[in-house]
């Protein structure tokens, strides 16, 4: 038997994949994290075993404690399912358990997920790339592993755009390094904050008022010319074409 690394996912069941809720609701154990929505937690079997191993920002130690689970359980026997929110392999340290598991002799199988990195921002009608605005996306995390804000000088492209996830504790310090690299202080920023989830809601600033503008936990910052764009609003679509 295997173990099924799973993307939960950005939000709500229905935007799991079909492989992904066949194999969580076939499951006999799942060990999931915090990011996982009670409506996915719901097709988990009555009978199977939980384990919640779901950490809060800034509480990293436990994760050789849930490899060390993810092997003992593999070794089990049992159809056990290691389920993250969004994609497993986007700042989901999933490419850490499969390695654990691989020098464990533990066998796995990856079931992708839709990552809130490129889902997030469609929450709120915003194309991560759009032909004539943006030609490309970066994805990337505010915080480095020893908490310090990551480095943002060098990812200053107007013809970009930038998706950071886990920015909101550095935020002031990501908009003040991005106008530093070239960055005008009025490009256009939006926050996603809980994208596909019942309490979802979209912020839009720029990066000037980046550093005060109230935004919580969990949330995608989506900075560029795109952070400006609603597909679901006319006036967009008409400013759109005329430009
Ligand atoms: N593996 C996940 C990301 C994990 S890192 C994925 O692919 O989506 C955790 C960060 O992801 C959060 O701090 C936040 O920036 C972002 N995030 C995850 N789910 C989110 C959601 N539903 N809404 C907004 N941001 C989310």
């Amino acid at each position: 038997m295997t173990v099924q690394l799973v993307g939960a996912g950005p939000g709500e069941a229905d935007l799991l994949t079909v492989r992904a809720a066949r194999a969580i609701a076939a499951a006999e154990v799942v060990v999931f994290d915090r990011l996982v929505d009670r409506s996915v937690l719901d097709l988990i079997s009555p009978m199977a075993d939980r384990h919640d191993v779901g950490k809060t920002p800034g509480q990293s130690s436990s994760q050789e404690a849930t490899n060390e689970l993810l092997i003992e359980l593999g070794r089990s026997g049992r159809r056990v399912v290691r389920l993250k929110g969004g994609d497993p392999f986007v700042f989901g340290r999933g490419g850490e358990e499969a390695l654990a598991l691989t020098s464990a002799g533990v066998a796995f199988e990856i079931i992708p997920g839709l990552s809130s990195s490129l889902s997030g921002p469609l929450a709120a009608g915003i194309p991560v790339t759009h032909r004539g605005i943006s030609r490309g996306v970066t994805i990337v995390t505010g915080h480095l592993i020893d908490g310090e804000c990551n480095s943002f000088v060098r990812l200053a492209n107007p013809e970009l755009t930038l998706v950071v996830l886990m920015g909101v504790a550095h935020r002031a310090e990501i908009a003040r390094q991005l106008v530093l690299g070239g960055l005008t202080p009025d490009t256009p920023v939006a926050v996603i904050e809980r994208a596909y989830t019942a309490s979802q809601r979209t912020v839009r600033t720029t990066l000037q008022r980046l550093g005060n503008t109230d935004i919580a936990n969990p949330a995608i910052i989506v900075i560029g010319a795109v952070a400006a764009m609603s597909l679901n609003d006319i006036t967009t679509e008409l400013a759109t074409a005329a430009w």
